[in-house]
């Protein structure tokens, strides 16, 4: 028998923190977590699921013109309520927090509704309790963060953007990562008149550039003030309620909300991590092995409070490669190559293994395909959008290396993609493939001609 309260403690209920919980109580160990918000974490409360939800939404406003050229009158001018989006995607998020807890008790994992902070390396202060256990994993995830400007307490992130009372009339976004570009595309769609600011050349820094310059040009075709090389320095409230921002060229604009997506920061601040001889990089985040543990050897840490690959699925298959390791005696190790993901945009990018810069930055030599057309279904629509894939292939060993598109279900497409790329599949095979016609998604196996080496 241990002498702990618990075999294993997880602070953050969030995804990584779930997943080890449940699959290392599954093995047999006597499992705790502690949350203080709702149970599920960023993505699940305040990140990729309401946000989907937001982009569905967005979509309708594109729909709704599509349909005419199919025949469809509707009866009026569609109106749109950002009150009835926001609650009922608050209804969806209280649904899911509760069947994650019914998860976790289901899961006999013992769920304490507090925050949780070191007192020594076996020892965490939550509520009023006190509680041992032999190992402790932090999953505490992180929080967006906004630059020291003046008056940058006017302006919001993603977390509040979620609860908005009304929708924005004007918005400014700042940035251009993932955030960004997706928030700057739901305000657009549902409505409000957005600029993008972005201090760089171009957004989606460390994506394929083709993919990046496809995307900010189809962002501006949908009436987004797309802004690069520009900052904001300044943000001072109006009598008015109004926002007026002061930018790195010297002129003003005025907004009704400012919101910045410009990086995320790990949520180690105020847990006592010193008390428990775990340590942290400049940045906040927690310091870890390829085992995911940490500086001290009974804790270990997963997902964006070690500031790596701040992806739930990352976090989620972290937590199982602990749990597995750990308490299942079927060790693994999580690798971060060619991992697929989705930027939830419109129109979506979806992207796996390396851009053509990347590939080339390697010193091999490669092979670059290339298919930019119209979306069938804007052949009758008459949109101008336009789709585009891209394929990086090894021109000595004929492997796919990078596979990027941007283009209506962009996320559903990588997915498979994503296990080709992964599998080490050649372009021969990909053309062997057989295509799904008719398709978008066919052309990453129709490709026959190169369009540069
Ligand atoms: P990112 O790190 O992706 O992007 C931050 C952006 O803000 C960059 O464009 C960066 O510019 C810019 N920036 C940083 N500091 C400043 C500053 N002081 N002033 C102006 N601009 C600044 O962060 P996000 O917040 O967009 O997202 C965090 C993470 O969450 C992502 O990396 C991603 O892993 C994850 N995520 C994933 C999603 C998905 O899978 N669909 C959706 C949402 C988030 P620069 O490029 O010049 O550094």
């Amino acid at each position: 028998m241990s002498d702990y309260d618990f075999d294993l403690f997880v602070i953050g209920a969030g995804s990584g923190g779930v997943r080890a919980a449940r699959v290392a109580s599954g093995y047999g160990a006597k499992v705790a977590i502690a949350e203080e918000s709702q149970v599920g974490g960023t993505c699940v409360i305040r990140g990729c699921v309401p946000k989907k939800l937001l982009v569905y939404g967005a979509h309708f406003a594109e729909d709704f013109e599509d349909a005419s050229a199919y025949g469809w009158t509707l009866p009026g001018e569609p109106t749109f309520s950002w009150k009835t989006l926001i609650a009922n995607k608050d209804a969806e998020i209280d649904r899911l927090n509760g069947i994650y807890k019914k998860l976790l008790a289901g899961s006999n994992v013992e769920l304490f509704e507090h925050r949780a902070t070191f007192k020594d390396a076996h020892t965490v202060i939550v509520g009023d309790r006190e509680v041992t256990a032999e190992r402790i994993l932090i999953a505490v995830g992180g929080h967006p963060t906004k630059p020291d400007i003046p008056g940058a307490e006017h302006a919001i992130t993603s977390n509040e953007a979620f609860y908005l009372d009304e929708l924005p009339k004007r918005v400014v976004v700042v940035g251009g990562g993932y955030i960004a570009v997706e928030f700057a595309g739901i305000f657009a769609g549902l409505g409000s008149r957005v600029t993008q600011l972005y201090r760089s050349e171009q957004i989606l820094r460390g994506f394929d550039n083709d993919i990046r310059n496809h995307l900010a040009e189809e962002i501006v075709k949908k009436g987004i003030d797309l802004r690069v090389n520009t900052n904001v320095t300044a943000i001072e409230k109006q009598a008015d309620g109004s926002l007026s921002l002061t930018l790195t060229d010297g002129s003003t604009m005025i907004a009704d909300q400012v919101m910045f997506a410009t990086g995320r920061a790990p949520n180690t601040a105020g847990l006592g991590l010193e008390k428990a001889g775990v340590e942290t990089d400049k940045r906040g985040a927690v310091k870890i092995n390829q085992g995911l543990q940490t500086t001290t050897e009974n804790i270990y840490a997963v997902g964006d409070v070690t500031d790596r690959v701040q992806l739930t699925p990352v976090a989620i298959k972290e937590g199982m490669a602990f749990a597995d390791t750990v308490y299942g005696g079927k060790p693994w190790h999580m690798t971060y190559q060619a991992i697929p993901t989705a930027v939830f945009s419109q129109p979506p990018v979806g992207t796996v293994g390396l851009s053509e810069e990347e590939a080339r930055a390697k010193g091999g030599e490669v092979v670059i395909y290339k298919s930019t057309f119209k979306p069938m279904r804007h052949t009758l629509s008459g949109r101008d959008e336009k789709t585009l894939m891209k394929l990086i292939v090894d021109k000595t060993t004929d492997v796919v290396l990078g596979a990027h598109m941007v283009g209506p279900d962009a996320a559903e497409i990588i997915q498979g993609i994503g296990i080709a790329v992964r599998m080490g599949a050649t372009k021969a095979q990909f053309d062997q493939t057989v295509a799904v016609h008719p398709s978008a998604a066919e052309e990453f196996v129709t490709m026959r001609f190169p369009v540069s080496e």
